[in-house]
């Protein structure tokens, strides 16, 4: 088994499409950032990452790349999933937390969780993703940036390296 936890920023500003999980969500703000800046996908990201001791996501997905100008979040997701069957390891479980003021996240949970199993080729028992505010405090509190946390664990896919494992 080994362990990994992601965190992650992005500013909100306008005339960007919010995007989180993977999911679009109808905002009158958007995040900032290099791709799509799915804030959530790269605390997950980095998380994979962090858990297989392959550094992070700005190392593996430089955002001086032009290949991931405005890139959806989900095709690095993907990237990190692939270097995770090359490691023979498969998620165990990931438990999730978005940090955003507004706007209400909710409803959109199980969609993100449905699109990030599958992209890890995981169930969605195996995604926990939470909601949060910061009580108006703090930059998220003011409106400023949406933060996220993950934590993930993986476990050796024995099956995939051993093919004669019983
Ligand atoms: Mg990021």
């Amino acid at each position: 088994m080994r362990i990994g936890f992601g965190y992650d920023v992005h500013p909100l500003v306008e005339g960007r499409r919010l995007i989180l999980g993977g999911v679009e969500i109808p905002f009158e703000k958007g995040l900032e950032g290099h791709s799509d800046a799915d804030v959530l996908l790269h605390a997950i990201c980095d998380g994979i990452l962090g858990a297989l001791g392959e550094g992070d996501i700005g190392r593996h997905f430089p955002n001086t790349d032009p290949r991931f100008k405005g890139i959806s979040s989900l095709r690095l997701l993907e990237a990190v999933a692939s270097k995770l069957a090359e490691k023979f390891f498969l998620v165990e479980n990931l438990d999730s937390t978005v940090v955003a003021e507004n706007p209400k996240i909710g409803p959109y949970l199980p969609r993100m969780a449905e699109q990030i199993a599958r992209t890890l080729r995981v169930g969605p028992d195996q995604v926990n993703i939470k909601a949060t505010t910061s009580e108006k405090l703090g930059f998220v509190g003011e409106g400023k940036g949406i933060a996220a946390y993950a934590v993930v664990l993986l476990k050796e896919d024995l099956q995939a390296k051993y093919p004669n494992y019983a």
